[in-house]
């Protein structure tokens, strides 16, 4: 049995889980790496059906684990359907969106940088601000189990600075998306200061900022340094 998948770049990634409806209740993001394959394995597609055999047919799992692989060249392949629950960390799978990133990212092997690092930040963003979560709703699987995964080159502190701080600088500065992209990092600065609740953004990030959002978030920046 042969199963496809489908590779998003950055930006059609963004446009993808912008108007997705989902009904499972999303809670967390979790991170990990392949460990194997590596970097140097990754052959595109055929690595992520070779992945998805190994899920499904040595350790029977109903589909590939991870939602989402982040490849070293910047694409995101997508994977489980996103109503279903993730196989990424026993027992802390209820409410996750699970990406694997391809590489061994422990010390002294692979590095996670570049056109894959821009991927993974890019699209935690999308879904931080997708699902009304926070940086402290990104889960490492070490954080709840024995391996080192996502890696012991990645620690927490770096990786939370790169979802806040990191500017995104390889996509195409003459699309539709990317003349959008400013505002995106704008909304997501405002929305980890508290200044804007993702609901107040939902449906407005296309059409420019209106005159009430903006007095709305003068108020609240107002309110903040009188508090
Ligand atoms: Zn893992």
């Amino acid at each position: 049995m042969a199963r496809n998948f489908k590779p998003y770049m950055i930006t059609q990634f963004q446009s993808f889980i912008h108007t997705l409806d989902l009904k499972r209740k999303i809670n967390h993001i979790q991170i990990h790496h392949t460990w194997e394959p590596r970097k140097s394995d990754y052959k595109g597609e055929s690595t992520i059906a070779s992945m998805w055999r190994y899920h499904t047919e040595t350790r029977g799992w109903q589909d590939i684990g991870q939602h989402f692989t982040v490849a070293p060249d910047g694409l995101i392949w997508d994977g489980r359907s996103l109503e279903k629950d993730p196989a990424g960390i026993t027992g802390y799978n209820r409410g996750g969106i699970m990406f694997e990133m391809i590489g061994n990212f422990d010390q002294g092997e692979e590095t996670l940088e570049g056109e894959q690092l821009d991927a993974i930040i890019a699209a935690v963003r999308v879904l931080l601000l997708k699902f009304n979560l926070s940086t402290n709703d990104i889960v490492f699987h070490r954080e709840h189990s024995a391996k080192t995964c996502p890696g012991t080159g990645i620690t927490r502190g770096w990786f939370l600075n790169e979802v806040k701080n990191r500017k995104i600088m390889e996509l195409n500065p003459n699309s539709y998306d990317n003349a959008d992209q400013w505002k995106r990092i704008a909304i997501d600065w405002l929305y980890e200061e508290g200044l804007i609740s993702a609901e107040d953004w939902k449906d407005n990030i296309n059409k420019g900022l209106p005159l009430w959002a903006e007095a709305l978030v003068l108020k609240r920046i107002y309110d903040k340094a009188k508090a």
